[in-house]
């Protein structure tokens, strides 16, 4: 058995030019600022379990990390509410887009934290009285995961909820079916501020190692959330990470991840690394094609796939 590859001597500028001769997929229009993404920004970054920082060219452009943000809004649902967001929140993948219109059957739960129904009730269940509350909470927390004071795109968030229609009819949906406790605008507010949150290849790379070190922040040295609470978003990750597309993306990567509209895609192997990629445009299930690319590579290179080695 081979030692598996040591990633402080991976080459990652060199994985960046070679993803970037790839060509394929489309930039999100959903919002103005979104679709004004350039289609050639590249960035990645890894973050080992000590701390090290390795990145590529461009890993310090910022963008809004979009539903990237989904792990941690759980992760503090879960730690605010002590758990009960486990019991208001299902766990199974959907198969289905992110912002499918459709509630877990016989409960009216969202169908677990990843897609947006999910994503808004978690957002709603942070601690905090009203909108600027929760919002203040989830940019501590979020800072905290990133090891450094992050800020929000304001153009991206007053955007966000003013176009976010879907995101409003999941909201008035949990509303009808009693399973979301604060008003559907509020809702929708916190959620699509938590969304505009802006973040480079680097910090998202921190916040993936915090989870990947079971819940303590390998560059501040700060316990963020609990152990369990770690391992449970991790696992919510790698079935339901990635839509629709999961089950190919764990087969084919092998790491759990969270996709976004932005390009960007947050990656936690527990024990090992956190990292993070952004390339803005997207295949059909939303993922970052060049991101994709650039996962499975480094997952085939630095034997990451949690399901076992093919190294000889
Ligand atoms: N802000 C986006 C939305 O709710 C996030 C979706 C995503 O990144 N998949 O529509």
């Amino acid at each position: 058995m081979t030692r598996s590859p040591d990633p402080r001597d991976y080459d990652l500028d060199g994985l960046r030019v070679r993803v970037m001769a790839e060509h394929g997929g489309t930039v999100d229009d959903s919002i103005p600022q979104l679709a004004a993404a350039d289609p050639d920004l590249c960035g990645l970054a890894l973050v080992l379990t000590d701390g090290t920082l390795l990145a590529s060219a461009q890993a310090d452009v910022r963008f809004s990390v979009q539903s990237a943000v989904k792990p941690f809004l759980f992760a503090l649902a879960l730690l605010d509410t002590r758990g009960d967001a486990l019991d208001l929140i299902g766990i199974e993948p959907t198969g289905e887009a992110f912002d499918a219109i459709k509630l877990e059957t016989g409960t009216g739960r969202p169908p677990n934290p990843m897609v947006n129904a999910g994503a808004l009730l978690t957002a709603a269940l942070v601690d905090g009285d009203d909108v600027e509350a929760r919002n203040d909470r989830i940019l501590r927390g979020l800072s905290a995961f990133a090891a450094q004071d992050l800020e929000v795109d304001e153009g991206v968030a007053r955007s966000e909820h003013l176009l976010g229609d879907r995101n409003h009819a999941l909201a008035h949906l949990m509303r009808a079916e009693g399973t979301l406790g604060v008003g559907a605008d509020d809702a929708v507010a916190v959620y699509a501020r938590a969304c505009a949150v802006l973040v480079d290849a680097r910090a998202l790379a921190v916040m993936g190692a915090t989870l990947a070190c079971g819940g303590v922040n390998p560059v501040s040295g700060e316990r963020v959330v609990p152990a369990d609470v770690a391992r449970d978003v991790v696992s919510v990750m790698a079935t339901c990470g990635v839509y629709d597309g999961s089950g190919r993306w764990m087969r084919g990567v092998g790491i759990p991840a969270k996709s976004s509209v932005s390009g960007g895609i947050v990656l936690s192997t527990p024990g090992v690394l956190g990292g993070a990629v952004i390339s803005p445009p997207l295949d059909e299930q939303g993922t970052s094609v060049r991101g994709r690319l650039a996962c499975e590579a480094l997952s085939a290179e630095l034997d990451l796939h949690v399901f076992g080695s093919l190294a000889a």
